[in-house]
Order: C-alpha cells, then structure tokens, then sequence
C-alpha cells in the first residue's frame, strides 16, 4: 500500500509504503480508484481549525496522530472482506461512506452516527483515501454509483453530500419564500444545480466573484448579488419583500455570516456550512425579537447519501467540474487548493 501522508502538520505530504492491511471483522479492503481534495483537508494538514480571537481547535489534541492519510472522498473496488463484513463482494465497486460514528455512543445506536461525539471519520481519524488501498470499517458504508463515473462519484461522499444536507434543512420552505446561498464555490453551486430537486423555493445567490456569479446564474439561479455591494442587503430586502426564509452560508466568515443574518426575514434561518472560520458578535435580542435561527450542518447522514445517490442516478445531478491528477501529485494538488488555483474538484487517482 502507497500512501501520500501527512509526517508532520503544515509540511509537505510525503509517500509511505506499508503492508497490504488485512480486513479483520465487518472489514472491507479496497483498491482506491479515485478519491477528491477537499477544502477541509488544508486544515487538518494544517492540524487546526481558525475559532476566531486567536483561538485554535488544535487537532493533535483532539487525537489526531502523525504519520496520517487524508481523503475521505473515496471511491473503491472491493478486494477483501473480513470473515464478517456480509453484503458487499469482490470487485463491487463503491463510493466510501466517511462520516463514520463510533458505535457504541447513545447517537449511534440511535443511528444518528453523524451526531457521534468521538466520530472515527475515513481520512480525519481512519487512514483514508490519498492511497492506493483503504479499510471500511464495515458493508454498510459502501454506496452504489452505477452509471457515474468513479472520479465524480467520489466527490459526492463530502462536496455533493454537503450540500444536499444543507438544504434538506430548509425543505420547509414554500414556493413564495427564497434562500439565498452565500458563496458559489464547488460546493455551492452544486447546491445551486440541485437546490429545485430538494426545496420548493426561489434560489438567489451572492457571491463578490462576477465570474462565480455567472456560473450561478448559468447553473438557475433566479437572480445573483454582489454581498460587497453596500447596496446588497437593502436590494436584497427588495427583492424578497422583506427578507428570505434562510441562508446557507457556503464560506463561513464573519463577512459572509454576518451577510446572511442582514437578508433574514423573521423567523428566517442562518445556516453556516463552511469553515473558513473566525467569529462574529451577534445582539442576542435579535435572535428572539427576530425569531431567527443559527444552525450549523455538516456533510450529511448515511440515509441522506443514499437519497442523494438516487437523484445523482435519476440525472436530476448536474456534474460539477472536476480535474483528475495522479495521486503522486497529492502534495502539489493540496498547495494549488491552498493558493486557489483549482478549477473545480481535483480528483486523484492512483
Ligand atoms: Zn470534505
Ligand atoms: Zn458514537
């Protein structure tokens, strides 16, 4: 097994060499086919995240150890089974399931793995997919993709996951109200693409790139915004008569947050998906005299996976752009995410 690894957080990723792993129990061994960068994977390379106010969530000390494999955006071929991993075969090949729970948590038996505490995500505390082989912990985690091709596939186990689960949790929303999703990077745009198989509503974007915007509008948006207009908000107002039902927050920066709760109407919801990350103050009176909520998503459920898989495979999916690297090139791909040289997902392949 090659694998481009993490030696020592903030410095280049290097190839290690190990032993083929053998699957013991529910264990599933796969030959990696393809597996996505994700935006996420600078900052566990980095091994924090940014809390604002020079505080840092320092990874190592939450049990994360060097030498690691990154990449949870993994697509693979069946190629061993454990003596108890029933349901899957040789040869199947299959997108990865990541956001794995613990198991023995009250959320997991509950089936609720993503709300699990000490989560044992692939690619964040597992071994993951920057890798020619990989370890699934069990059957249950591997998703059928027949029909897509294996380096899209990939990017729907985080990217696609994202936002669907984001906007799954504005599903409440009727046909006269809109949201406005805040960012048209990768993964807000395919929330743009697929936004009218999940939710009723209108769908406005904002972004401050005119070229994002574009895309937006290409990919059916009814109308985009420039959030660094200082007129932004008041047109905004204008066009929702009064402000929108939600906003998904695809940056997670003051900016961008602080945008987002401007253009709520009352009782309207905030929801913060990415993690450029800082902090924000906020008048708590306007969460009550406002009726407004902040709520945070992350990825999605395993069930969600499997919806999502099934409009991917009903073509109701636009396929985001993606770019295929060879794995050797994990390193070099990281640093282009960082500096924002990337042009849609870049998937590596061993
Ligand atoms: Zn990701
Ligand atoms: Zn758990």
């Amino acid at each position: 097994m090659r694998s481009q690894q993490v030696i020592e957080f903030g410095k280049p990723l290097e190839a290690r060499e190990y032993e083929t792993p053998t699957p013991t129990g529910t264990e599933v061994l796969l030959k990696i086919s393809a597996c996505g960068v994700c935006h996420s994977d600078l900052h566990l390379w980095e091994g924090y995240f940014d809390m604002g106010g020079g505080q840092k969530l320092d990874l190592a000390e939450r049990g994360m150890t060097l030498p690691f494999t990154m990449g949870h955006e993994i697509v693979g071929e069946v190629a061993a089974l454990g003596p108890d991993a029933t349901g899957a075969s040789i040869g199947d090949k299959r997108i990865i399931f990541p956001w794995i729970g613990c198991g023995s948590c009250a959320r997991c038996e509950e089936g609720d793995e993503l709300l699990c505490m000490s989560p044992l995500t692939l690619g964040a505390r597992y071994n993951g997919g920057y890798s020619d082989e990989v370890i699934a912990p069990h059957p249950k985690y591997l998703i059928p993709f027949d029909g897509i091709p294996a380096e899209l596939a990939c990017t729907y186990a985080c990217s696609g996951l994202t936002a669907y689960s984001a906007l799954k949790k504005l599903s409440h929303l009727g046909e006269n109200d809109t949201v406005v999703i805040i960012g048209a990077g990768g993964v807000g745009l395919s929330a743009v693409h697929f936004a009218p198989s999940v939710l009723k509503c209108k769908i406005v974007v904002a972004d401050i790139d005119e070229t994002k915007r574009a895309a937006a509008l290409e990919a059916g948006a009814s109308a985009v915004f420039d959030n660094s207009d200082p007129e932004a908000v008041q047109k905004m107002m204008e066009l929702t008569k009064g402000g929108a039902g939600a906003a998904i927050d695809f940056v997670g920066a003051p900016s961008s947050a602080g945008f987002g709760l401007n253009i709520l109407r009352k009782g309207g919801t905030l929801v913060v998906v990415g993690l450029f990350g800082s902090s924000i103050t906020l008048p708590l009176p306007t969460l009550p005299l406002m009726m407004r909520s902040i709520i945070g998503s992350y990825v999605g459920t395993l069930a969600e996976m499997r919806e999502l898989m099934a409009l991917v495979q009903a073509g109701k999916v636009a396929p985001i752009p993606y770019e295929v690297r060879p794995m050797e090139d994990a390193n070099a791909s990281l640093m282009d995410l960082k500096a924002g040289n990337a042009t849609g997902r870049i998937v590596l392949t061993p």
